[in-house]
């Protein structure tokens, strides 16, 4: 199971599962923002995506998410948090 490794501000490294990692790359562009549910602290987190974190993590099978010329948004990112913690078990896949 492919895992990704990225740190939070607060508990440091930590590891998501592909499905848990929001990449947002806006189109005609080749970097962005991805976004997580931290693991350990449940706090939602975003980071900047420089050209080699988005291959880094397209490479692990995160989908990027293009849309047209605009940032990801409040409500996705609400949406997309609610998703995690709707999961029963959000470390399972780890
Ligand atoms: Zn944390």
């Amino acid at each position: 199971m492919t895992t990704i490794k990225t740190t939070c501000p607060v508990c440091g490294t930590v590891e998501l599962g592909v499905h848990n990692v929001l990449l947002e790359v806006p189109e005609g562009t080749e970097q962005g923002v991805y976004s997580f549910v931290c693991p350990s602290c449940f706090e939602l987190r975003a980071r900047a995506a420089g050209r080699r974190i988005v291959l880094l993590l397209q490479a692990a099978g995160v989908e990027p998410n293009a849309h047209p010329g605009h940032p990801i948004t409040e409500s996705e990112i609400v949406a997309f948090a609610a998703a995690i913690r709707s999961e029963p078990a959000p470390t399972r896949r780890l």
